[in-house]
């Protein structure tokens, strides 16, 4: 569900975050509380909320200075992701986006905390952590944005800290590297915090998961990313591929998959230009709909994105993933010479890793 718009930036709440204000008014419920004291939790999970989306505001921000848009800003109850559309490489400009998200909250802390020493308002310390209501709201509004800071620093990658730990390490060695070591670090973190979570916070257990598989799966982007570096699109270009027609209908599509072992192809027109592709997923969704009559023209996926066989293959790979193309022409002198498909590509790094273990 998309809440508003921020510099381009789409603001979404996830539908689990619902989860955590049935989950805080339940706790609080139980521990005997009145109606008036769980809307006031509710309203404090809501601010809180604010802040974390405030913090990631402040990653998306830094990530444009530098070029880098964000995709959108989710929430979910266990925090903030920005979706970056990539993540610096350059270990400075990693380093400035990790640390622009905590910044916020230490000015938001910072404002809250002369608010709370300097207003007439008495503040107790001792309110902290306890029930909240409307005089002791921005007290604890105060204190969780130092945890947030604290929290977040922690270097459990791919979390903030994480990522701060990564782009100081990668100052000093090879990206792959210290990506390597942050994972470590991340994951020894994340099971730090499931054991944590038993004993007091069930979100704290989600967190801990997170961080765990979130380290792994990065880490063997990069690696593969690494890679395709040295790579070039000719690297992995196939040769021996089927084209279709706008004139083919999805009953020969069918059968073209079923008689064969590939899985995409590309559509070329009546000059043999190619204008898209079509996909055995596009064809299910079609055949689902009891349509076997309708032809490749209406039911293909139109793109204009095209290699030349010296492109590079681990950015040829970025845009395949991004625009969601798994398979895409490969063209010199306005001929096309051939086709590159995920697959193959996914194969490329997988044989490669085997090689390089040796
Ligand atoms: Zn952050």
């Amino acid at each position: 569900m998309e809440l508003l718009k921020v510099k381009g930036i789409p603001i979404r709440i996830h539908w689990s975050f619902i989860l955590i204000l049935g989950y805080v008014a339940y706790v609080n419920y139980k521990a005997g509380s009145q109606f008036n004291e769980i809307v006031w939790a509710i309203i404090y999970v809501l601010t809180l909320f604010l802040c974390v989306t405030l913090h990631e505001l402040g990653h998306a921000l830094a990530a444009l200075r530098y070029g880098v848009k964000t995709k959108s800003i989710t929430l979910y109850p266990i925090g903030g992701v920005a979706a970056l559309e990539r993540i610096p490489e350059k270990p400075g400009q990693e380093l400035v986006v990790a640390l622009a998200g905590p910044l916020v909250n230490v000015i938001i802390g910072g404002i809250l905390w002369l608010w709370v020493f300097f207003s007439p308002i008495e503040y107790r310390l001792e309110d902290i952590g306890i029930r909240i209501n409307a005089h002791n709201l921005v007290l604890n509004l105060a204190a969780v944005n130092i945890i947030l800071v604290i929290f977040n620093l922690l270097p459990a990658f791919p979390m903030d800290g994480g990522r701060v730990l990564r782009s100081l390490l990668a100052l000093a060695m090879d990206r792959v590297k210290a990506t390597q070591i942050a994972m470590y670090v991340g994951q020894a973190m994340a099971i730090l915090f499931v054991f944590w979570g038993f004993q007091s916070n069930p979100f704290l257990i989600l967190i801990g998961v997170f961080i765990f598989f979130g380290a792994a799966q990065e880490y063997q982007m990069v690696k593969s990313s690494g890679f395709l570096k040295k790579k070039l699109v000719a690297d992995a270009l196939m040769t021996r591929f089927t084209t279709l027609s706008l004139a083919n209908t999805l009953e020969e599509v069918k059968n073209l998959i079923l008689q064969g072992h590939e899985k995409e192809f590309i559509v070329i027109d009546l000059f043999g230009q190619p204008v898209g592709i079509m996909t055995r997923d596009i064809l299910i969704q079609h055949l689902a709909s009891g349509s076997k009559e309708l032809t490749v023209a209406e039911c293909y996926l139109k793109s204009s994105i095209h290699f030349s066989p010296d492109t590079d293959l681990d950015e040829a790979f970025k845009i395949m993933q991004s625009e969601g193309i798994p398979i895409v022409p490969v063209i010199e002198n306005e001929q096309m010479i051939g086709v590159i498909n995920t697959e193959n590509i996914l194969e490329c790094i997988m044989l490669g890793e085997a090689m390089h273990k040796k």
